[in-house]
């Protein structure tokens, strides 16, 4: 079945092969309400062959059965009384729109959504990965590079509606994905969007981009909704996470519920044209002075999931967040060295990781 945008009468297709990603950026609204306040498209884009023949993402199926709706009222129970859409269990009850530590009530707050084209290639592919940055956090990682949206609360709060309206709109500039960016605490409000999105005609792959500090009862409501998950598997150990995080059991945590992304949907697959369609990205940024927490993480990727688990070893580590400030965290508190990322990559290599390569290429670009 043809990968297709729902068109209204006057929906046309972009004729321009040429720089489609200036044509997403100029053309941020492209939708209209039509008869029904059902959402319609004045303006489509061209897809590459590969999307075009794709077969539709599972949660279509899942909405056209009504068992999305029901995952989504499943979820909404894990809101309250006492909140255990995440590992924290805060005793709020959010259905009542008490926040608890991830300073999110009822509804989700976004606080900003666009294409995106520093995502891995495959994800970014040549019109973007369209990220939908979602506000508040269940962590309080030290050197967050997010932590003017993630400790604090900044942008729209969106209920149902406007969640779906957000997905469309990046489906209809052309992005290849809908990629929910820390989506740990919010999980139930984006299973009661999904069904609206898919209403609308949603047929993207679905992003999870995770810190993996996540619920297995949230996970296993998503099984067969999302197609790429991409945890960031960021310490090994609890004293470190417990020191950079301010969670011991973070590292447990993370390998149980990647191991259970794994199971859902397996290694990566691209398809004709370089796309990720589904499977699992493992992210995991090289942090200074902390090689040991990389090799006890690359090694365990490679025994207990597997080489062919694809691998985003990350070079871009800077001070950030609390690091640094009034002299905190001072052993972290500088860049990665080149030939820290060099021992790291030549473990991945060793362990016959499957590595990004563009990533590799950053890495390669440190200077000292
Ligand atoms: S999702 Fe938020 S309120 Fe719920 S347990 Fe996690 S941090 Fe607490």
């Amino acid at each position: 079945m043809a990968l297709r945008l729902q068109g209204g009468d006057d929906a046309v297709t972009d004729e321009e092969d040429g720089d489609e990603r200036l044509h997403a950026m100029r053309h941020p609204a492209l939708l209209d309400v039509g008869d029904g306040g059902k959402p319609r498209y004045r303006r489509a884009v061209r897809f590459g062959t590969s999307e075009r023949t794709a077969r539709p993402p599972g949660y279509v199926a899942l909405a056209e059965t009504r068992e999305l709706g029901r995952r989504a009222r499943r979820a909404c129970e894990l809101l309250g009384p006492r909140c255990v859409v995440c590992p924290r269990g805060c005793k709020v009850d959010r259905r009542a729109d008490v926040a608890g530590l991830c300073a999110v009530g009822r509804h989700a707050v976004v606080a900003s959504y666009f294409p995106h084209f520093g995502e891995e290639d495959c994800l970014r592919g040549w019109r973007g990965s369209g990220t939908i940055f979602f506000s508040g956090c269940n962590l309080r990682c030290v050197f967050c590079q997010n932590h003017d949206i993630s400790w604090e609360l900044r942008g729209e709060r969106a209920g149902p509606e406007r969640l779906a309206t957000m997905m469309l709109e990046l489906q209809a500039i052309g992005c290849h994905n809908v990629n929910w960016v820390t989506p740990e605490h919010v999980v139930p409000q984006i299973l009661e969007a999904l069904p609206l999105a898919v209403g609308g005609g949603l047929r993207l792959p679905i992003v999870y981009n995770t810190s993996a500090y996540d619920s297995v009862d949230s996970l296993e409501l998503l099984d067969g909704v999302v197609d790429l998950y991409m945890p960031d598997l960021k310490l090994w150990t609890g004293e470190r996470a417990r020191r950079y995080l301010k969670r011991t059991d973070y590292a447990a945590v993370a390998r149980e519920t990647i191991a259970e992304m794994h199971r859902q949907v397996g290694d990566l697959v691209l398809d004709h044209d370089g796309l990720a369609r589904r499977g699992l990205i493992v992210r995991h940024l090289v942090m200074p002075g902390l090689l040991d927490e990389t090799e006890a993480i690359l090694r365990w990727i490679a025994s207990d999931l597997g080489p062919g688990v694809y691998v985003n070893l990350m070079a871009q580590y800077s001070v950030s967040g609390k690091v640094g400030r009034d002299g905190e965290y001072s052993e972290i508190a500088r860049g990665i060295r080149r030939d820290e990322y060099e021992q790291a990559l030549s473990l991945a290599r060793k362990l016959g990781l499957r590595l990004d390569p563009r990533s590799v290429a950053d890495g390669r670009t440190l200077t000292t």
